[in-house]
């Protein structure tokens, strides 16, 4: 070799250098620059699973995994939803949250607990066991609790974690834009994965409507003192109309059980939870647990 083709084959590896150096990706902005604020929703279509597939699979990753093409997200979000039968407004929740937390710029992942079998629904357990299976897949930072019925209205409610557990479904059209109460924590909550350890999670032994969000609310307060909560503009929400569904009557227990919150939260939670997963699919929108979570007894 001459020492000009010397000379070159070295350029060349330097030239090679500073493109790879170019390709390792930079954090994304604190703030989001694809963000829009208000949003239009409303639920007068019939879209399919099938066509929400379609439109959402350029960006997608199996099991309703995203990662932004262009930043390192500060911000990894396990999204879990507890579900049965609820089949359109899943798909009505998919349509749209998926484009408005790739707009935000999250590394997240979506997972529906589906509770199997005819029994007494329980929320927070299915709430529990999505935190412990989203944990085992990735190295989450936060988790979001959301029903599947609440769609925000303005994408500046970021679905990530604050420096304590966050309420972001304050200003709900039901309830006329106004919190249901000033200790409501219902619909859709935040916290990052050492806050949630240090409440010991939801409690696992309330069965039926009602009551569970109001003890995570007081396991919350007890632990920090407090929560956060967005400003009731950008904190409008819709919720899906919907009537009460089978086997998720109000629970008669609920107010006994919230008078001894403070005395049996750090036995029943995370640390007591039990439960049997029957099935897990990964679909290209989401990863499908179906868990049988027993019986009150
Ligand atoms: N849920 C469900 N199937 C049921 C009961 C409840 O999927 O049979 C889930 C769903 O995510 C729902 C949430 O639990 O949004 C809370 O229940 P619901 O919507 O009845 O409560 P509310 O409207 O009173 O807040
Ligand atoms: C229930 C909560 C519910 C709230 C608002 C309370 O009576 O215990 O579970 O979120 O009402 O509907
Ligand atoms: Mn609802």
């Amino acid at each position: 070799m001459t020492g000009d083709e010397l000379a070159k084959t070295q350029e060349t590896k330097t030239l090679q250098t500073e493109s790879e150096v170019q390709k390792v990706l930079a954090p994304c902005p604190g703030t989001s620059p694809h963000l829009v604020g208000p949003l239009l929703v409303e639920f007068n279509w019939n879209r399919t699973m099938e066509a929400v597939r379609a439109e959402m699979k350029p960006s997608l990753l199996e099991g309703g995994r995203y990662k932004p093409p262009d930043c390192i997200s500060p911000h990894k979000v396990a999204i879990i939803i507890p579900f049965r039968n609820r089949h359109q407004h899943l798909v009505q929740w998919l349509y749209y949250l998926h484009p408005i937390l790739q707009r935000q710029q999250l590394d997240y992942g979506v997972y529906v607990i589906n509770q199997d079998g005819e029994g007494t629904f329980n929320r927070a357990k299915l709430m529990n066991v999505g935190f412990i299976r989203a944990m085992k897949e990735y190295s989450y930072t936060c988790i979001v609790f959301s029903d599947v019925d609440l769609i925000p209205m303005n994408d500046r409610n970021i679905y990530s974690c604050f420096n304590k557990p966050r309420h972001l479904s304050v200003a709900i059209d039901k309830f006329q834009f106004e919190l249901a109460s000033p200790t409501n924590f219902g619909g859709v909550v935040s916290m990052s994965i050492e806050q949630y350890l240090v409440i010991n999670g939801f409690s696992n032994e309330f069965w039926g409507w009602g009551g569970e969000d109001d003890d995570l609310y007081q396991r919350t307060v007890i632990k920090f003192q407090g929560i956060s909560r967005p400003d009731m503009v950008t904190g409008r929400y819709k919720m899906i109309k919907h009537e009460r569904d089978l086997h998720n009557e109000p629970n008669p227990q609920a107010l006994d059980m919230l008078s001894r919150t403070a005395l049996t939260m750090d036995e029943d939670g995370l640390s007591s939870l039990t439960y049997t997963i029957n099935k897990v699919h990964k679909d290209l929108l989401y990863t499908f647990i179906t868990v049988d979570v027993g019986r009150p007894h």
